[in-house]
């Protein structure tokens, strides 16, 4: 069947899906938000079937020149001491891992943002999702400025607060759930950190593991000149937004340095020389029962929340991207979307309880998580 798919959204889902769509030969189009792309948020781990996917779309020479080749980990205590036994140090060696990457999201944005203008896909700014009806013709997608669409399939890659999620499944079948966690993400020059430079800039990723939160610093480029940090904190009961993301940047790192005083590690100079911060509640909605309606499909973020603790929304969405439009192109939209929603639930379902792993720092069953090596078959043979 002949397809112009829409898309929404333009983040690292929507991008992708447009390239793999290419690949299979099938129009699309972009719907994103912003009015442009920005030099905005955090970083993020992509696993080694995300690493598969974008070298599967010819972009693994420029994943390398924006990335940070994950190969050594150390797990360790405000003291600087390794937190676990040499055999779960062992299992934790990434050395003979397929490849583990560290990006920040405007590079990786900017790499798939560049690739798909010059294979001459469509990508439209300043169009927000209002509406979509579909019939056995196909979806009219209205816009916020009253301007429209007409596909034969559209595709939802709007992230955690997805519109067109809503629009398919009204309240109250998929609420958006507050996780319990809140994530504060920083990037930072290292000329800024003067004398603490050299702490930060080594080739090993660190983690810290204290009290309710982690948190894990990182270079996420070959060079030394940016790194970027997460830290990620248990929060039962969700903080005020006057007193998080709502409060006054200078104020929140002095909150958010204070964790650290006494650390053997300066990373509370490291958080009050940060410039870069974002702040997020973090929210979730539970596994989906149905990833399509008709003519109406979720992808990434969209359809799957993925706890950060697990590590896997930016894997998980390029995984998505490549399946959906590899059973596009070998079958009617009706079978593709079957068989997407088939084949990925058992996948979804692991990631989902993988985020337990670090919650409870519980390594005896480390076969029952998604883990590093495994994904989905990285395959585009028909
Ligand atoms: C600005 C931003 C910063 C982020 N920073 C981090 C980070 O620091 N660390 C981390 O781990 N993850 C971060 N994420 C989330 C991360 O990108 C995703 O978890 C993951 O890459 C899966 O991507 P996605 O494309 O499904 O969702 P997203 O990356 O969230 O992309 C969704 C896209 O859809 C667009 N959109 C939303 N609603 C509409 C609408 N109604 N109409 C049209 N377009 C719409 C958004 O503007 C966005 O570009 C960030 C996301 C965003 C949008």
């Amino acid at each position: 069947m002949e397809h112009k798919a829409i898309i929404i959204g333009g983040g690292i889902a929507g991008l992708a899906m447009a390239l793999f769509l290419k690949k299979a030969d099938i129009e699309s189009v972009v719907y994103e938000q912003a009015q442009v792309y920005g030099k905005v948020g955090g970083h993020f781990v992509i696993h080694p079937s995300g690493v598969q996917m974008i070298e599967m779309l010819g972009l693994g020479e420029e994943l390398k020149k924006n990335s940070h080749h994950l190969i050594d980990f150390a797990v360790l205590d405000k003291e600087n001491n390794p937190l676990f036994e040499e055999e779960v140090e062992a299992e934790l060696e990434l050395e003979d891992m397929p490849y583990l990457i560290n990006i920040a999201r405007f590079h990786l944005i900017n790499v798939l943002y560049k690739e798909a203008i010059k294979q001459g896909i469509n990508i439209q700014f300043g169009k927000r999702l209002r509406g979509f009806t579909q019939d056995e013709e196909g979806v009219n997608v209205t816009f916020e400025d009253g301007t429209d669409d007409f596909g034969s399939i559209l595709i939802g890659a709007d992230g955690v607060r997805s519109k067109t999620r809503e629009l398919l499944f009204p309240f109250p079948a998929n609420p958006l759930k507050y996780l319990g966690k809140t994530g504060v993400y920083g990037m930072i020059e290292t000329e800024k950190l003067g004398e603490f430079k050299e702490y930060f800039t080594t080739d090993t990723s660190l983690i810290y593991f204290h009290d309710n939160f982690n948190f894990f610093v990182s270079k996420h480029h070959p060079t030394d000149e940016e790194i970027s940090w997460s830290l990620i904190s248990t929060e039962p009961r969700k903080i005020a937004k006057k007193d998080f993301e709502g409060k006054p940047i200078e104020e929140l790192k002095v909150d958010l340095a204070a964790r650290f005083e006494g650390w053997e590690m300066p990373i509370q100079q490291l958080i009050e020389a940060t410039d870069n911060i974002i702040a997020k509640q973090l929210y979730r909605i539970d596994l989906m029962e149905h990833y399509s309606h008709g003519r109406v499909v979720l992808i990434g973020d969209a359809l799957h929340t993925a706890d950060p603790n697990a590590g896997m929304g930016t894997t998980l969405a390029f995984e998505d991207a490549m399946y959906l439009a590899k059973m596009l192109r070998d079958h009617d939209y009706e079978d593709a979307f079957y068989y997407f929603e088939h084949d990925r639930k058992s996948r979804a379902e692991k990631v989902f309880h993988s985020a337990n792993l670090l919650d409870n720092l519980e390594f005896d069953n480390v076969e029952d998580y998604a883990f590093f090596n495994d994904g989905v078959e990285a395959n585009w043979d028909k």
